[in-house]
């Protein structure tokens, strides 16, 4: 929608639209001997492929908590990895900061999303060998900030997860929620205007899957959040859900 990606990258207009995609589907050729079957029927090369996305357009809002819900295999990790400028889609488009995704070379892209976008995994996905600051200040140092500004930032971004008093204690000296809490803080280096979850909770228990959810929450005041989960209690605390099903988004 022309009127609508216009109107949204327009900084005056009250409703910014932080990312965006229009009828985007991802296919993936099947590798080896996998199980999976061809969704399309018009495959041409004899090459079957995986619909892993089909025919999908959403638009998240800057200050919008939302969700991203479905089976095991409905393509929420796909969906995230095109929204979040780590993939691009086979069809359609993906608007991320006003900025197209497919239109960007890798080094533009790279870049965009260094400055736009903070991603928090299941895995949490922190260095070993690091302290709790130095794995969030590691953004910090792609983006060019020097050392003592740095380490000060990062510090900051600890306090506001609360643990400020675990700055020097590495991955494998916390919890699996203050692990996930470091990753929220890394995720938040260099103030993004959107964070994606991939079921950040998928490891905790409910309890201190909680403090995780209040800290996204929290954060989507100031910029937009999108949480990738099957647990409806996760998603009960987003402002919306958009529900996916064999890589389609099913009506509300
Ligand atoms: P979810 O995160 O909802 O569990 P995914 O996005 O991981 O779903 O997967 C959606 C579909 O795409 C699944 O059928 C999955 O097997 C397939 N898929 C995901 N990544 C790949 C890949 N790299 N190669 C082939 N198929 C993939
Ligand atoms: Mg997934």
């Amino acid at each position: 929608m022309d009127a609508s990606t216009r109107t949204a990258t327009e900084e005056s207009d009250r409703r910014e639209a932080v990312v965006e995609c229009t009828r985007v589907t991802r296919t993936y050729a099947r590798g080896g001997s996998g199980g999976w079957f061809s969704f399309g029927s018009d495959d041409r090369d004899d090459r079957p492929t995986v619909t892993a996305l089909e025919d999908v357009s959403l638009t998240v809002e800057r200050g919008e908590f939302v969700g991203l819900s479905g089976p095991s295999g409905s393509g929420k990790s796909t969906l995230i990895h095109l929204l979040s400028g780590l993939d691009v889609p086979t069809e359609g488009t993906v608007t991320l900061a006003g900025e197209d995704v497919s239109a960007l070379s890798q080094g533009e892209l790279t870049r965009l999303r260094l400055e736009q976008v903070g991603i928090v995994f299941q895995r949490f996905h922190l260095l070993p060998s690091l302290s709790a600051r130095a794995n969030v200040a590691l953004p910090l140092v792609e983006r060019g900030i020097g050392k003592a500004e740095r380490r000060e930032q990062a510090a900051d971004l600890l306090e506001r997860v609360g643990l400020g008093d675990r700055l020097g204690h590495r991955p494998g000296e916390l919890s699996g929620g203050e692990q996930q809490r470091v990753a929220v803080a890394r995720a938040l280096a260099g103030d993004p205007l959107v964070v994606f979850a991939d079921e950040p909770t998928g490891e905790l228990d409910t309890d201190t899957g909680a403090v995780i959810l209040d800290l996204l929450a929290d954060l989507a005041e100031d910029r937009a959040v999108v949480l990738a989960s099957h647990d409806e209690r996760a998603l009960d605390r987003t402002d919306r859900v958009i529900r996916l099903r064999d890589g389609r988004v099913k009506d509300a």
